[in-house]
C-alpha cells in the first residue's frame, strides 16, 4: 500500500477545503471569527503542549484499538506513529485509519460549529492536520 504524491496532494486539498469551509461556516453561523475565541484559551503554552501531546497519544491509541494487539510506536520522518499490522484486512485498515479522523477531528469540528465554540473548532482543525498521513493512506486504499 504505497501512497503516491497524487494521494498526498488529494489529502492536502481535502484538509485545506475542510479548514476553509468550517471557518466560513463558523463565521456564517455565529457572526464572528473562530480566532476571536483564542483569548479564551486557558493555561497558555503548557496547556497547548499538553493538548498536542495528549491528542497525539489518543490518536495512535484509536488506531491500535482496531488492531487488537499491543501498541508498538515507531519513529519515522513525521514523528512517532503506531505500526500497522500487515495481516489485517483492508476494511480493518480503513476503520483504523478513519477512527482518529472521525473522533478527534470531524466530531469536534461539527460540535464546535453547533455549540458556537471557536477554540474547539481551531483544535479540531489542528487535530485534522494530524490526520494528514491517515487521509493520504485512505486515498491510497481506495
Ligand atoms: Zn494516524
Amino acid at each position: 500500500m504505497a501512497a503516491s504524491n497524487r494521494h498526498r496532494i488529494a489529502s492536502g486539498v481535502a484538509i485545506f477545503a475542510v479548514i476553509l469551509v468550517s471557518l466560513f461556516l463558523f463565521q456564517l453561523l455565529h457572526h464572528r471569527s473562530a480566532f476571536d475565541d483564542l483569548d479564551r484559551h486557558r493555561g497558555g503554552w503548557p496547556a497547548a503542549i499538553a493538548i498536542v501531546l495528549g491528542s497525539a497519544i489518543i490518536h495512535e491509541l484509536l488506531h491500535v484499538i482496531v488492531w487488537r494487539r499491543p501498541l508498538r510506536l515507531t519513529w519515522s520522518g513525521m514523528g512517532f506513529g503506531a505500526q500497522m499490522n500487515p495481516s489485517m484486512s483492508i476494511t480493518a485498515h480503513r476503520v483504523s485509519l478513519a477512527l482518529p479522523l472521525l473522533l478527534l477531528a470531524l466530531a469536534p469540528i461539527v460540535a464546535a460549529l453547533l455549540i458556537n465554540n471557536g477554540l474547539l473548532l481551531l483544535w479540531g482543525l489542528f487535530f485534522l492536520l494530524e490526520c494528514f498521513s491517515d487521509i493520504t493512506l485512505l486515498f491510497a486504499l481506495r
